[in-house]
C-alpha cells in the first residue's frame, strides 16, 4: 500500500514538473499576450516622428509584453507579418519589434525596422541559455560583443575518421565595412560604448539585478550538450547562447546604427535549470531602466 501511494505521488510530481505542462503554461501566456497585441490600434500611414526612436527587440511575446504595455499611445504596424509597436516611453519615441525566433527573422525584422522607423539605437534583448557555470537563471549578460556560433569553418577529416567539430575556426558573418566600402567577415560585433556604459551604470545603481558583461553566442541551434558548451565557452568565451543577437548586430553594423544585446539566463544545461518563462521579465525590466537612462542622459540632454 505504501509503495502504491509513493508511486502515485511520484507520478503526480512528474506530471506537475514535466516540460509538457510547462509548455502549456507558456502557450497560454503567449496566447493572452497575443490577444492584447491584437487589441492595439493599427497605424494609419507611415511612421512620423521628429525624434528618432529607440528600437527594442524581443523574439517572443513573453520577451516583449512589458515594453509594449509600458508604451504610451501604442500603435501597431505590420510589415511582412512582423509586428512593430510604436509609442512613447518617458516622453520619448520608442518602437518595440517582435522579431520572431531565429537569425533570419531577427535580421529581416531589424532591417525592416531600420527602413521604417530610422531608429537612433537598437537594443536586442531576451532569454538565453547559460555557457558559464557561474551564471544562474535570472542573471543578466550585457553583451560587450556577440559572435555567430555557427559562423565557423570545420577542419577537413577523412571519411570514417569520426565526427569532431571541435576542430574549427571562427570565420564570422559578413557586414558592410565603412573603411573598405565592401562587405567583410566580422568574427564579432561590439556593443555601442555609450549604450554599454549606460547599461553598466544601471547595473551598479540597481543591485537587485545580477549582471555581468560577456559574449553573447548566436545560432539557430539549441545546445544541450555540456561538453560542446564548455568547449565554446573556453574557445570563444561565450557567456550564453540564443538565436537573434548576432544577426541583429550584423544588420545594425551594416546600417551604422548603435547596437547592444542584453540577455537574461532562462535555462542552463550546466546548472541543470530548465527554461523559466518568468526570466524574460527580468531582462525587460532591466532594459526599461537602460532605455530611461539613455533617454535622459543622451537623447534629451
Ligand atoms: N518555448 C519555446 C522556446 C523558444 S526557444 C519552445 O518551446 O520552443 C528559442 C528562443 O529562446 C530563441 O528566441 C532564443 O533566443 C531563446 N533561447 C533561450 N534559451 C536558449 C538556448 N539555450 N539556446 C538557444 N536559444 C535559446
Amino acid at each position: 500500500m505504501k509503495k502504491f501511494f509513493a508511486l502515485i505521488i511520484a507520478a503526480l510530481l512528474l506530471v506537475t514538473t514535466s516540460p509538457q505542462t510547462f509548455a502549456q503554461d507558456e502557450a497560454e501566456l503567449t496566447a493572452s499576450i497575443e490577444e492584447f497585441y491584437s487589441s492595439l490600434p493599427e497605424a494609419k500611414g507611415n511612421y512620423k516622428s521628429s525624434q528618432r526612436p529607440i528600437l527594442i527587440e524581443g523574439a517572443m511575446n513573453i520577451e516583449t509584453d512589458i515594453f509594449v504595455k509600458a508604451l504610451k499611445n501604442p500603435v501597431a504596424y505590420r510589415e511582412l507579418n512582423y509586428l512593430f509597436v510604436a509609442g512613447t516611453y518617458k516622453n520619448y519615441p520608442v518602437v518595440v519589434v517582435r522579431t520572431e525566433i531565429g537569425l533570419a527573422n531577427a535580421a529581416a525584422s531589424t532591417a525592416l525596422a531600420i527602413e521604417k522607423f530610422n531608429p537612433v539605437a537598437v537594443i536586442n534583448q531576451g532569454t538565453a541559455g547559460g555557457h558559464d557555470s557561474a551564471l544562474k537563471v535570472g542573471d543578466i549578460v550585457i553583451g560587450g560583443q556577440s559572435i555567430g556560433l555557427s559562423a565557423v569553418k570545420i577542419d577537413y577529416s577523412n571519411e570514417g575518421a569520426g565526427i569532431d567539430v571541435t576542430q574549427q575556426e571562427m570565420r564570422g558573418t559578413y557586414s558592410y565595412d565603412e573603411a573598405t566600402k565592401i562587405f567583410q567577415p566580422f568574427t564579432e560585433y561590439h556593443a555601442d560604448t555609450t549604450l554599454f556604459n549606460i547599461a553598466f551604470a544601471v547595473a551598479n545603481k540597481h543591485e537587485n539585478f545580477n549582471v555581468i558583461s560577456g559574449t553573447i553566442g548566436t545560432s539557430d541551434t539549441w545546445l544541450n550538450c555540456v561538453d560542446y558548451i564548455n568547449f565554446l565557452h573556453e574557445k570563444y568565451g561565450s557567456s550564453c547562447e540564443e538565436m537573434e543577437t548576432n544577426a541583429a548586430a550584423q544588420i545594425c553594423h551594416t546600417a551604422g546604427i548603435p547596437f547592444i544585446g542584453i540577455r537574461v539566463i532562462s535555462n542552463s544545461a550546466l546548472t541543470g535549470e530548465n527554461f523559466d518563462v518568468s526570466s524574460a521579465k527580468v531582462a525587460q525590466n532591466f532594459v526599461l531602466l537602460v532605455v530611461e537612462d539613455y533617454i535622459h542622459k543622451i537623447l534629451k540632454k
